[in-house]
């Protein structure tokens, strides 16, 4: 058959072209690196780590990310094969010789006979002509791609680096101290006038946090030296720097909000939190963007009334990212609607990480590879990790309706939060029956989570078509 072209050979674009390849399809994969560099790339080889050399928890029992893992090994994924090669000791994490492992990743494409590999920039959408393409550019797309791409997709479909607010798990917050509460009791489009949880603070507590903030550790942010700070994307602790009460007459404002457990005392100011995914399982600190460091915003987000156990999801960040409003753009086989045969995969499509970018290739590839040879392959269902990762991507969360051009979708990690709910049940009892309480229960929850989806993948796996051509 015809190949399918690959633009980018990072870590989504090299898994993709494997794939394909794996099934008997030929593939071009495009690559720029050395012709063109990226501002984090060193080397010209394929699937380069541009920071980190970990691929995080290794625990496919108890991990999100441990279980993607498993999938990967599940699905002949050559990332996670040359990552296993090239291991260097780190604990419970899997870690590797970042040079080892790109080698091995350009040596196993290049010997791949169905796979050519093209050393140039590609600086327009994939031509008609091309037929099943892919494009896996990463975070730092070169720019006349990004342009061609926002062009097709309308400028407000892609951002090009993300202001992040923390992300918590629900199950963490803590309700006796918190209320659910619109701001004035609004109810909007779909919503119940009781859409977000509501953290109150009286003067002391804010006093306080402001401090916090302002003695906060920053990151370096030397990749961001001179970015402008875009309108309604102030990163908090400089919004807190501007003015003692510009919090609380900003994102901490206290109007329109009863504290349904103390009715009688005004809060004086009050951190907002909004659902983040449909199931209801994460929400986001309104208007809390941060260029804090991870630990710093561990302990003063902390210090707010109802979140002192929180549990995130995901840390806040202000980062170089080139990514798609994947939600309104892309569907659940990772094709951009309305032009069919183009695909897009890795961190441009929303999700982040090494190894989610990989598992996005992944499927990517295997979609793509699958229509080329005519046998559509359905998406692996929602309770697999790969199927919770395209769920968050392709559609699974709110879009905020209140605040009309703002982009809710913010690139995500894999995290148990994604997974939709067990079945009643499905937690095992603890030996000598009785019922689990506080941690261990937490932990029974994420084992139970884990196992169901490796059986679901697997058994995905197991469909008609999804063997490789080799074997
Ligand atoms: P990439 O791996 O970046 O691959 C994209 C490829 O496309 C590159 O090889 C690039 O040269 C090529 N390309 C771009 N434009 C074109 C074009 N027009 N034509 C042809 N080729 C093109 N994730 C982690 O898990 N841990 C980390 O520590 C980490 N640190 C990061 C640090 C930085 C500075 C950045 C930007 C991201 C970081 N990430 C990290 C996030 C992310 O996981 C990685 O960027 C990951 O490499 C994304 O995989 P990808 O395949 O989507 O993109």
């Amino acid at each position: 058959s015809s190949p399918v072209h690959v633009v980018g050979g990072g870590l989504a674009g090299s898994e993709a072209a494997w794939q394909i390849g794996r099934r008997g399809v030929p593939v071009i994969l495009h690559e720029m690196r050395p012709v063109r560099g990226t501002d984090a790339h060193k080397t010209d080889g394929l699937a380069e780590l541009v920071c980190s050399n970990s691929f995080r928890s290794d625990d496919a029992e108890n991990n999100a990310v441990g279980v993607i893992h498993a999938e990967m090994r599940l699905a002949g994924s050559l990332i996670m094969a040359c990552a296993d090669k090239n291991q260097v000791p780190a604990g419970g994490a899997l870690a590797v010789d970042r040079d080892g492992f790109s080698q091995a990743v350009t040596a196993a494409i290049e010997a791949e006979p169905l796979i050519t590999v093209a050393r140039e920039e590609v600086t327009g959408l994939p031509p008609a002509a091309w037929g099943q393409s892919i494009i896996a550019t990463g975070p730092l797309t070169a720019p006349a791609l990004a342009d061609a791409i926002s062009a097709e997709t309308g400028q407000d479909a892609l951002a090009f680096f993300d202001a992040i607010a923390p992300i918590i798990h629900t199950d963490s917050i803590d309700m006796s101290v918190c209320w659910f509460q619109s701001r004035y009791d609004k109810v909007g489009p779909g919503g119940t006038g009781k859409d977000y949880i509501n953290c109150p603070m009286d003067k002391a507590q804010y006093e306080a946090f402001v401090d916090a903030l302002i003695a906060g550790d920053t990151t370096g942010f030397k990749e961001w030296e001179g970015t402008p700070y875009f309108d309604g994307c102030l990163p908090i602790e400089i919004m807190a720097e501007r003015g003692r009460e510009t919090l609380r007459h900003g994102p901490m404002k206290p109007m329109g909000l009863t504290n349904a457990h103390q009715p009688d005392v005004k809060p004086y100011a009050v951190v907002q939190l909004r659902q983040d995914n449909a199931l209801g399982t994460l929400y986001n600190m309104v208007g809390f963007q941060t260029k804090l460091k991870y630990g710093a915003q561990g302990e003063i987000f902390r210090l707010i009334p109802g979140l002192e156990n929180a549990e995130f999801a995901r840390l806040g960040g202000l980062h170089r990212n080139t990514y798609l409003n994947s939600p309104r753009l892309l569907d659940s086989t990772l094709q951009l609607r309305g032009r069919p045969g183009l695909r897009f995969a890795g961190q441009i499509t929303g999700c982040e990480g090494y190894v989610e970018s990989a598992a996005m290739g992944l499927l990517a590839g295997r979609f793509a590879a699958a229509e080329q040879l005519g046998e559509p392959l359905a998406p692996p269902p929602a309770t697999t990790a790969f199927g919770a990762l395209l769920n968050h991507i392709t559609g699974g969360h709110i879009l905020s309706d209140d605040e009309p051009g703002k982009r809710s979708f913010q690139p995500m990690n894999v995290n148990f939060g994604l997974f939709p709910p067990l079945d009643p049940g499905a937690i095992q009892r603890p030996e000598g029956g009785g019922r689990f309480r506080g941690k261990d229960k937490a932990k029974a929850k994420k084992q139970a989570l884990a196992r169901r989806a490796l059986g679901d993948f697997a058994a995905w796996l197991g469909q008609p078509g999804t063997a490789d051509a080799a074997e």
